[in-house]
């Protein structure tokens, strides 16, 4: 099963993309992940990244394109996080896995979209910032990540719903309510090769 997720910062994405990878034992990618790896070792795209990363803007396209073809080679498998923000990364994620073949199979099975208020996205992000360390958790950089996200990665929804694949859930609840909600609805369309409910 192929699922990506669409969601404002702070919504759950790394939690719920947890849960669902252990559920249905899938690999958890994540887009900002490798991008603060690649900072963290300081490589090419690493140093070309990070004043995006700190300004809470998103990366040009042409850096996350690389590794996104080396995962849907990879694994047939996934929990993509964070991974469309754009309609044009949409397209290229259906690109990719055109490409690849029917055998290897579409570019998603679900859509997970996670909704949640501006408030309270911001709220969870500032409690995150006073104990981790990364830089784009202050309230301007907030502001910012907020704002591209509304103009830039909600609409790609649409697109998906289109489509037919987009499951849309309300994260304003806590995590573990959330969390069960996701897992019975994808259990529904696809269900796991075990029966191992957390
Ligand atoms: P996240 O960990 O998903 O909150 O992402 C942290 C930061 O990584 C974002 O604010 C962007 O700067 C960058 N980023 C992550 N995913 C993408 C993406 N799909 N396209 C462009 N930038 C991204």
């Amino acid at each position: 099963m192929r699922v990506l997720m669409i969601a404002p910062p702070g919504a759950g994405k790394g939690t719920q993309g947890a849960l669902i990878a252990k559920h249905f034992s899938i690999p958890h990618i994540a887009s900002g992940d490798i991008l603060r790896d690649h900072v963290a070792r300081d490589t090419d795209i690493g140093r070309a990244a990070a004043g995006y990363l700190d300004r809470g803007e998103l990366v040009p396209d042409g850096l996350l394109y690389d590794a996104l073809r080396r995962v849907m080679a990879a694994h047939g498998h996934y929990v993509l996080d964070g991974m469309p923000r754009t309609v044009e990364q949409a397209r290229e994620l259906r690109r990719l896995a055109s490409e690849a073949g029917p055998e290897a199979g579409p570019d998603a099975h679900v859509v997970l979209h996670l909704r949640a208020d501006d408030e309270e996205v911001t709220r969870r992000l500032l409690a995150r910032g006073a104990h981790s360390r990364r830089s784009d958790d202050t309230e301007p950089v907030i502001r910012e990540r907020l704002h591209r996200y509304h103009r830039m990665t909600a609409p790609v929804t649409a697109w998906y719903k289109l489509r037919g694949i987009l499951l849309s859930v309300d994260a304003m609840r806590p995590a573990h309510l959330v969390g069960r909600e996701i897992i019975a609805a994808l259990e529904a369309l696809h269900p796991a090769p075990k029966l191992a409910v957390d």
